[in-house]
């Protein structure tokens, strides 16, 4: 039975892709065929094709039923805030595991779009085309923009899939890949439905597995400048499953931890170029920290902290501003499915153990030792997320060292001004990148540069004219040139600091419209080579040209178009 059904005390099930007829290969990253370890060529074989598509198996062998066999994952979720049960990958189907023999580096390969499965609830177990391209383009986008992420293989179109949304749409699938596809919406499916021991099991497989053993997560955190040294979690606690463990419950503190550090590390780098997921659901937060389920994400245009991309995201959860305290939220919920393993128990809340029978003063206890851990983690987090902020903002401003009255000084001082004067946030620093600090001596020098940072149209924003806005970017110009010299020396050394820019900002990201006039170039218009091109583009942010037709790179990489700005997505992908 391959039907949607609730699956209890395991966290997977074998299932098998739907049969695709004539299955058309539409495009293939370079840059993930090397980092599989997949030899050049092959991406060309009918093998291939047949494995991307979902057709053919490897290591599977049919006459015999012997080999590894396809698998989708069980999990739930907290969506918007509410607990939603069972989630699950309702259209993806993992393949295989594989080890890129020269990296070491082991992934798992799945597809996405390629039928239904135990946890397809009420849909189709299909992706159409159009959600397929963006999650295709946007995960090797950020994987080149060094931003953690799930990565993308292939692009298949599948001509004889009539997939029903708002209207009948062409289907997809997209192989993609990840070091583990494991979210705290895992977590959560156990939690609620009280399987202990599969929570232990979880965390020590994850732990072994897919950290490369307890030994490897480090004890302190290495991002808080000699603050918080004392070990967290030493309390011995009574494992109610095997009895009491005093030191196993720090192994379990050092694993959270180390989830809670890879997702700081993440978020922080959404921020600092201007990334948003648009749907933060536990279920869609990784436990290796990866970007990860891309709907209606998108890279910000003008600078706009209240930026949503969720069309339907009314209250703005998840925009902008909120995606830091958002994963700190899911990152909570994760701490509460560790809990017991912690020593703190499986929640916060003390009438919850009261109603479970737990005396008060073991409760009250619990309680505190809970909102102690919580809040020291949560610090930990604090600080992993601005260390990681301030070296990627630094970097992007092309100075070498942080210091202190940077943050407001520089950043809160660069985000306002942008805001204000509604400026693009990542051409911003591309364009930076460009300027000469010998070109910024006078005030009259830095107002006419501040000119290379408005959109065509020139000043927009409310009570801005151009005098005003040229008179605040210059003043930030002053200070950055001041800053540039600390760090560089007194002639500002342009040469060296310009091609250090220019490598951490990219001159090309897969903005909405883009991705939309591909879509559509693609879908209506048949066009081909153009994926290839805005993939390769996507491949190789930094570069200043990719050897296609000039006018259309400088159009995607120029200014968006003014009715193109912060578009919004309703996706029913
Ligand atoms: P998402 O909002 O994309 O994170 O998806 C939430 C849940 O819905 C996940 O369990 C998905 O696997 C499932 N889902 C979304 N679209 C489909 C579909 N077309 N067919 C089956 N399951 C789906
Ligand atoms: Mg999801
Ligand atoms: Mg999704």
């Amino acid at each position: 039975d391959i039907g949607p059904r609730q699956v209890k005390g395991a966290l997977y099930t074998w299932v098998r892709p739907e049969e695709q007829e004539e299955p058309d290969l539409l495009s293939v990253s370079r840059t993930a065929l090397k980092d599989l370890g997949i030899k050049e060529g092959e991406e060309s074989t009918e093998d291939f094709k047949q494995v991307v598509a979902g057709n053919k198996l490897l290591g599977w062998d049919n006459e015999k039923g012997e080999g590894g066999y396809p698998w989708a994952q069980c999990y739930g979720g907290w969506q918007f805030g509410s607990w939603a049960g069972q989630l699950g990958d309702g259209r993806a189907i993992s393949l295989f595991e594989t080890t890129n023999p020269n990296t070491k580096k082991r992934y798992e390969l799945q597809l996405k779009g390629a039928g239904l499965t135990p946890y397809s609830r009420f849909a189709d177990g299909k992706a159409v085309l159009r959600s397929s391209i963006r999650e295709f383009v946007v995960s090797e986008s950020l994987n080149a923009l060094r931003i953690p992420t799930t990565r993308a293989l292939s692009l298949t179109f599948l001509p004889h899939q009539k997939v029903r949304r708002e209207t009948q749409e062409p289907g997809a699938i997209v192989a993609r890949f990840a070091e583990s596809w494991l979210r705290i919406g895992t977590f959560d499916i156990l939690r609620a439905r009280g399987e202990r021991a599969m929570i232990r099991q979880l965390g020590t497989y994850i732990a072994e597995n897919v950290f490369g053993g307890w030994e490897s997560l480090p004890e302190r955190n290495p991002a808080d400048d000699g603050k918080n040294q004392e070990p967290l979690g030493t309390g011995v606690a009574k494992d109610t499953i095997q009895g009491p463990v005093g030191l196993e419950e720090n192994r379990f503190t050092r694993l959270y931890r180390e989830v809670v550090r890879r997702n700081a590390t993440t978020v922080a780098a959404w921020q600092a170029y201007a990334f948003t997921n648009g749907v933060l659901n536990t279920d869609n937060t990784s436990i290796y920290g990866l970007s990860i389920d891309f709907g209606p994400f998108a890279f910000l245009d003008n600078f706009d902290p209240r930026y949503t991309p969720n069309h339907d995201d009314h209250m703005l959860r998840y925009s902008y501003r909120n995606q830091p305290t958002i994963i700190w939220w899911n990152l909570v919920r994760l701490g509460e499915s560790l809990g017991e393993l912690m020593g703190i128990g499986d929640g916060v809340d003390l009438e919850e153990f009261v109603e479970k029978g737990v005396r008060q003063e073991a409760a009250e206890e619990l309680v505190s030792r809970a909102e102690s851990l919580i809040t020291r983690v949560g610090e930990e987090f604090k600080a992993t997320f601005l260390v990681e902020y301030k070296r990627l903002m630094i970097a992007r401003l092309g100075l070498k060292v942080f210091k202190e009255y940077d943050f407001e000084e520089l950043f809160s001082e660069l985000l306002d001004t942008m805001e204000a004067l509604e400026l693009d946030f990542n051409h911003f620093f591309r364009r930076l990148s460009h300027l000469s600090v010998q070109d910024l001596e006078t005030s009259d020098q830095r107002k006419e540069k501040a000119g290379v940072f408005f959109h065509g149209e020139g000043v927009t924003g409310i009570g801005n004219t151009e005098d005003s806005a040229r008179a605040r970017i210059a003043t930030w110009l002053e200070r950055w040139q001041a800053r540039v010299y600390e760090d560089w020396g007194p002639d500002g050394d342009d040469e060296n600091r310009q091609a250090a820019m220019k490598k951490v900002n990219p001159k090309f990201v897969p903005r909405s419209w883009i991705l939309d006039e591909l879509i559509n170039r693609v879908e209506k218009g048949g066009e081909r080579e153009i994926l290839d091109r805005v993939l390769n583009m996507a491949l190789h942010p930094f570069e200043e040209r990719w050897g296609w037709d000039e006018t259309e790179e400088e159009r995607f990489c120029g200014d968006v178009p003014k009715h193109d700005r912060a578009m919004q997505c309703s996706c029913s992908s």
